[in-house]
């Protein structure tokens, strides 16, 4: 892979979020305060990809600052990082009103636009935060309880990455064992990050470790919509890594 350019990176990025603040392509404009792009590291080598933007996201315009974003900041801060080191967005770039689950039809509507910036960033681990990005960006009908922790190769805005998932930081907002769990994945994370990107994935481990979550709460109806084609973006699975 080319050495990345941050300068180009982070005008490229400027650039598409310029070109997308007044974006109209799904219903969610209407109740927007403004379009949360993203935030960080233009060259970051891991980016996370939360659900979409909440009341103080809205507000703010930035991802993850409400208590599942400080969270986000401990468990960077855990492994060493800091939300300056990684990026962070979401599978919709607009609040959905009264918090609600975004709609297969937006997330089909938005994901250009998150490819578009993964096309940017070029990370070598995309950390999906839940079940809706990691059944947009992992291309899976599994649910989150089950693949958590496990990494997988893909091809993503004609890049190939590693998608890693993990529970939404505000699973443990509601469930406080989750954060163990968010915790040990985090570690793992970090052993994906500093291994050699052609090497192994860290492997011998367990079925999943934490308690059913509230994270497949409504599972059914993406699940539906991803089987039924409702929305497939630019991902391909190359192979399968043991764990997943
Ligand atoms: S959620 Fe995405 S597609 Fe929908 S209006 Fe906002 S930026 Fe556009």
């Amino acid at each position: 892979m080319e050495p990345k350019d941050a300068v180009a990176a982070t005008e490229a990025l400027g650039a598409l979020a310029e070109a997308i603040k007044d974006c109209r392509r799904c219903g969610l404009c209407e109740g927007r305060t403004q379009v949360v792009f993203g935030v960080g590291s233009a060259t970051a080598d891991l980016v996370f990809i939360g659900e979409g933007p909440g009341y103080h996201e809205d507000r703010l315009g930035e991802p993850f600052v409400g208590q599942a974003g400080k969270l986000l900041t401990e468990l960077l801060a855990g492994i060493g990082l800091t939300r300056a080191d990684v990026y962070i967005a979401n599978v919709v770039k607009c609040r959905p009103p009264e918090n609600r689950d975004p709609l297969p039809d937006e997330i089909e509507a938005c994901s250009p636009h998150l490819m578009d910036q993964l096309a940017v960033i070029r990370p070598r681990v995309v950390c999906t935060l839940g079940r809706f990005a990691t059944r947009l960006l992992a291309d899976t009908e599994l649910s989150i309880t089950a693949v958590h922790g496990k990494a997988k190769d893909v091809t993503l805005a004609g890049l190939k990455t590693t998608v890693f998932p993990v529970f939404h930081p505000a699973a443990a907002l509601y469930t406080p064992s989750n954060r163990k769990v968010l915790e040990e994945d985090f570690a793992k994370l970090r052993r994906l990050l500093t291994e050699d990107s052609a090497g192994e994935p860290q492997g011998g481990e367990g079925p999943s470790t934490g308690p059913a979550d509230d994270e497949d709460a409504g599972a059914d109806r993406v699940q539906g919509a991803a089987g039924g084609g409702v929305f497939r973006p630019d991902t391909h699975v190359e192979r399968q890594l043991p764990l997943w």
